[in-house]
């Protein structure tokens, strides 16, 4: 493997050494996935689902009998009761942007408890101008920060006393921020108190990057109204595009009749063909995660060897599929990415470059040689090229093929760093 690669021994010797520290995290993984494989099989079979579910409809889209079995076997994985799995979601951001135009109406109050929210959200909000903002319609938003990676309890709890919360917003893996991902145990512990002191707010979870992760999803810990994107973890790198948004019923329906129109909400949207692959998409998903995660704990151990700052630590349990990489320098942080995509399957041989990108404030570098453009549930690296100069890495549709990815960017890694 090492001579068809062309990898050099110093990469492979890390590699096998790293290998051996990792065996126990991998069994830890491999139960979860066993796990989720079982919640997903289970869910097929209580939802009856057969072939005649793979038809589509076109044009207006009614009577989807194979769209209203994706959202059946969606919602009983996340124990909801309700479900919108669509093609028409472009992707989470725009699932997540849907959700609140949905709950949201004038004078309301938007509550984020981590802080700034991610980028993309930034100006469906209005904390970046935007002239189609919530904002821009008279919604009003609030944000506390973390407090030591974890929520601040107690100005949440005074927060929530003082105003009236239409929706508090948790967004669990951290996107392009520096603090930890949050687990389904802190998530549970902060939902139980914002339902003490506030029953009536909407607890909206964005769980991108987290589905399948662990055990639990967060309707499972009391959470209203869960988002996330199928280009991530639940597509199984088989969904071409799409996000999904699972939980209480009448919120469901507020955010079908945003996303679609009102009067017609969830009854339309035609599947043109989706039904299948995302059926299958979830059905391979528990795997999918399961080499992502390998992945990434391959990554953290390897590149914690060559002194770099990792997060998670390679033993360390975790939330998302995530691994954030703290290279300290541009060059190191560019090369890294240059080897992740020679180490693709699609466009090995391009080199990606620092660019602007909509919706994100700084430059840019995206390594994703990907099936699916721009999925993150296939191997794909970015960061922003400001200090710390951090990277973050994701995904993985095979451990093995992943792996490749790996052992190419870690080459290119030391390559650059011998030749000072
Ligand atoms: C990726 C991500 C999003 C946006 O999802 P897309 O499918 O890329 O639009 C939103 N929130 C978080 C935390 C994410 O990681």
């Amino acid at each position: 493997m090492k001579d068809l690669l062309g990898i050099s021994t110093e990469t492979w010797d890390l590699y096998e050494k790293a290998m051996q520290e990792v065996k126990e995290m991998f069994l830890k993984v491999d139960e979860i996935c066993e796990y989720n494989s079982a919640k997903v099989m289970a869910a097929f079979f209580e939802a009856q689902i057969s072939e005649a579910h793979f038809d589509m409809t076109t044009g207006y889209g009614y009577n989807d009998l194979g769209r209203e079995k994706v959202e059946e076997v969606y919602a009983k994985i996340f124990q909801a009761e309700s479900a919108l799995v669509r093609n028409q979601f472009i992707s989470g951001s725009h699932a997540l942007a849907k959700t609140l135009f949905g709950l949201l109406r004038p004078n309301d109050l938007l509550l984020s408890i981590n802080g700034l929210p991610y980028d993309t959200l930034q100006e469906v909000i209005g904390i970046q101008d935007n002239p189609s903002s919530l904002k821009s319609y008279g919604v009003i938003y609030h944000q506390i920060d973390l407090k030591e990676d974890d929520f601040d309890y107690s100005k949440i709890t005074e927060f929530l006393n003082q105003h009236t919360v239409k929706v508090v917003m948790i967004q669990r893996s951290r996107g392009y921020a520096s603090r930890k991902s949050l687990s389904i145990e802190k998530c549970e512990e902060v939902i139980s108190l914002i339902k003490k002191v506030s029953p009536k707010t909407i607890v909206m979870v964005d769980n991108c990057y987290c589905e399948f992760v662990t055990k639990k999803e967060p309707t499972q810990v009391g959470a209203d109204v869960v988002v996330g994107s199928l280009i991530k973890n639940l597509g199984g790198g088989l969904a071409p595009n799409g996000g999904y948004v699972v939980g209480k019923k009448e919120y469901i329906d507020f955010i079908a009749e945003a996303l679609t129109l009102p009067g017609e909400g969830r009854e339309v949207g035609p599947s043109l063909g989706a039904n299948k692959v995302f059926l299958q998409g979830l059905f391979l998903a528990p795997s999918v995660v399961a080499s992502a995660l390998k992945t990434s704990i391959l990554t953290s151990a390897m590149l914690k060897k060559l002194n770099y700052q990792v997060e998670p630590e390679p033993l360390e349990e975790r939330v998302d599929i995530v691994e954030k990489i703290t290279f300290g320098n541009r060059k190191d942080l560019i090369s890294y990415c240059e080897g992740i995509q020679s180490g693709s399957p699609i466009d090995s041989f391009a080199k990606p470059i620092p660019i602007h990108m909509p919706g994100y404030q700084d430059e840019i570098i995206m390594a994703c040689g990907a099936f699916t453009q721009g999925s993150s549930i296939e191997l794909s690296c970015d960061g922003p090229l400001r200090s710390p100069f951090s990277a973050f890495q994701q995904g993985g549709l095979t451990f093995d093929t992943a792996k490749v990815g790996i052992l190419k960017a870690i080459d290119k890694l030391i390559e650059g760093r011998n030749e000072e």
